[in-house]
């Protein structure tokens, strides 16, 4: 029974939301990369992923976000997106975005050429594209991707493009040893481009087994962190900033993710080790697999309050 008044974090709507790598090939190679590159090379088909997600569905689950490596390194990303458009799920594209203005190659974890992904093809099944950008010009830029020479003008082309066609876009900066005194430049650069823009800092999380390798070159203190995110947000309402600016340090992000990997197995991340739950591809695992993505998301509704 809940105290009439008390804060309640049941009274918000819980939106359940879904990580999936569909892809394991990057455009960039990040050396405190997050993410849990599956060792095997095969994808999990779109049959087996649309299997899952009309399962998620019947449970409650609206919301997804398809991630990588890069989602667009997926060979048939576009037959996916509108697929999982066609169930009604809302869904966030964590994509670095190289794909949507050039053919690129894949550099990381996969190999190969990667080809144009019309926006058009995509734009109006995705409801958020959350694109990177961790520096206000080159050389910061390529501290934490590298890679790609022309990253930092790429990715405000990508921005602009994405911007002009009408998308819903949140920009995501990783907080780090390299860029953390540059966080107002950054936030000028985003503010330049459209002063809508939606902007998400992250303190850097030595989360995932290639990060955890690299925290000492990239982690930062928490109040530095914060000290300096606050800073940037002040600075930008001060130039008249629209778009939301969100801060995310590491504690309030624990037990809130659940990640499919790129061959469909469900992993929840530990401190130390992560921890398996099943195949999304085996139905006896399907309930325990979306009872932990219910269960993430009651942790992420508690720790925004
Ligand atoms: S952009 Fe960087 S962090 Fe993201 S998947 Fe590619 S290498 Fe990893």
């Amino acid at each position: 029974m809940t105290t009439a008044g008390a804060k309640d974090w049941r009274s918000k709507a819980p939106e359940p939301m879904i990580n999936m790598a569909v892809a394991r090939a990057c455009f960039v190679r990040c050396p405190g990369c997050y993410n849990r590159f599956s060792p095997n090379q095969d994808l999990i088909s779109n049959d087996d992923i649309i299997d899952f997600l009309r399962f998620a569905s019947s449970r409650g689950v609206r919301k997804l976000t398809y991630c990588g490596g890069d989602p667009l390194t997926r060979p048939n990303i576009v037959e996916l997106i509108r697929r999982t458009n066609a169930l009604d799920y809302k869904i966030k594209l964590d994509t670095v975005g190289t794909a949507l203005i050039t053919p690129a190659k894949a550099i990381y974890f996969g190999s190969g050429d990667i080809p144009y992904v019309k926006l058009s093809d995509i734009a109006e099944s995705i409801y958020l594209f959350a694109i990177p950008l961790d520096g206000h010009n080159s050389e910061v830029t390529l501290k934490f991707r590298k890679g790609r020479d022309e990253l930092f003008d790429e990715q405000k082309k990508i921005l602009k493009l994405l911007v002009g066609f009408g998308c819903n876009v949140v920009v995501h900066t990783v907080a780090t040893q390299d860029n953390i005194n540059h966080l107002n430049c950054i936030g000028h650069t985003i503010h330049e481009i459209d002063k809508n823009l939606n902007w998400k800092i992250f303190q850097f999380s030595p989360n995932g087994p290639i990060a955890q390798r690299t925290a000492a070159r990239y982690e930062i203190d928490v109040q530095d962190f914060s000290k300096r995110a606050l800073e940037a947000k002040q600075y930008l309402s001060g130039l008249g900033h629209v778009g939301k600016i969100s801060i995310a340090p590491v504690a309030g992000r624990e037990g809130i993710y659940l990640f499919i990997d790129s061959e469909g197995k469900a992993w929840r991340p530990e401190d130390s080790n992560d921890q398996y739950l099943g195949s999304i591809v085996s139905a006896d695992d399907r309930p325990k697999i979306v009872e932990h993505v219910i269960a993430a998301n009651i942790n992420r509704v508690k720790s925004a309050n």
